[in-house]
């Protein structure tokens, strides 16, 4: 479907839950989330169908995210229905990698084409500061299990934080030259309650641009813009949704956990899914795209993002 700025709408995420074993600091809070009942998130049934309603208006690619999808405990079933569904041709997943020496896999099994591993940094320290967890082992196990089970291009996302990993660009990056991984950098966004950052950790990724200086420019791919590192084997790219928004080239929707239809990431407008069928998540579907903003508006750190909810509770 195309929304009334003409942009194509081919792209959903959805997030299967709000729960994480972790607790980065610009997404959740230290005490975690709630978990809600039953009646408050979709059904396995009930995200099935809504991707079975997204592809019935032309959306091809879905990308599971959470929270940490790896935790949810129906989490297989839930990809290889999704992957089934007709006019999906991609499925995606979107995690920590904590959990991928168990899950990587049965994932590829499941119909699951693309690992995206978030990681903010190569030390020790820093990853217990920043996830409130001792992660940093089995995140670098889980990028080695998914490459391992077969996935191609694994990618790496980085969140780049003024005066935290700043001074590690280069290390980060220098997986591509390692490991058959493209790294992602993206900046930080000022979420709702997206922890006790101060304004110099808005930092703007054209940093990454400026730190690696022997890298060449490859093609763009959508919203990433690409670089090559020397003998890399993958690309770094750049998403600056802060300071160089893409928003004329947006071609998601999102579906929270709890069965809401976001147009827009920074937007509080959302659409309820939960206990429709088909026909009418269709149309819930056509009503959220025929909603879409033309753009999300000013961020910064004094402008924070509208979507009045933490990135757990979204998807990124
Ligand atoms: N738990 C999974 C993970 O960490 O990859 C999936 C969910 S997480 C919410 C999805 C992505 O959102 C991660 O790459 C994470 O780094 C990113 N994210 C969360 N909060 C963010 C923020 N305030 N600014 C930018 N990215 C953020
Ligand atoms: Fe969990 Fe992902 Fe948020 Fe970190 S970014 S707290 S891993 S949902």
């Amino acid at each position: 479907m195309i929304d009334k700025f003409d942009r194509k709408i081919t792209y959903l995420r959805l997030s299967v839950t709000e729960l994480c074993n972790l607790r980065c600091r610009y997404c959740m809070p230290e005490d975690g989330v709630c978990k809600k009942c039953h009646d408050d998130i979709l059904t396995e049934d009930e995200m099935v169908r809504a991707v079975e309603a997204a592809a019935a208006v032309g959306v091809n690619k879905l990308r599971i995210t959470g929270g940490e999808p790896l935790v949810k405990k129906n989490i297989l079933s839930i990809c290889e229905r999704c992957a089934k569904v007709d006019g999906i041709d991609e499925v995606c997943i979107t995690t920590n990698g904590t959990l991928l020496t168990e899950y990587a896999k049965p994932l590829r099994d499941a119909g699951v084409s693309r690992i995206n591993v978030s990681l903010d940094t190569l030390d020790p320290d820093k990853n217990l500061y920043i996830t409130r967890r001792n992660s940093l082992e089995d995140t670098m196990n889980g990028i080695r299990a998914a490459i391992d089970a077969g996935f191609k291009k694994v990618k790496i996302n980085t969140v780049l934080i003024g005066g935290f990993n700043d001074d590690e660009i280069y290390n980060i990056a220098s997986l591509t030259q390692q490991m058959p991984v493209d790294v992602r950098f993206i900046e930080l966004m000022p979420m709702y309650n997206s922890g006790d950052f101060d304004k110099s950790a808005f930092v703007s990724c054209e940093k990454v641009v400026d730190t690696l200086t022997d890298a060449i420019p490859v093609f763009n791919d959508g919203v990433a813009k690409l670089y090559k590192l020397p003998n890399a084997i993958g690309n770094v790219g750049i998403i600056s949704p802060i300071s160089s928004h893409f928003c004329n080239e947006c071609n998601r929707i999102r579906i929270t956990a709890d069965g809401k239809i976001k147009p827009c990431l920074h937007s509080d407008t959302e659409i309820s899914i939960k206990g429709l069928n088909k026909d009418e998540m269709i149309s819930a579907i056509k009503k959220a795209i025929s909603e879409k903003p033309q753009w999300h508006g000013d961020l910064s750190y004094d402008e924070r993002s509208k979507a009045n909810r933490n990135m757990n509770q979204i998807g990124g």
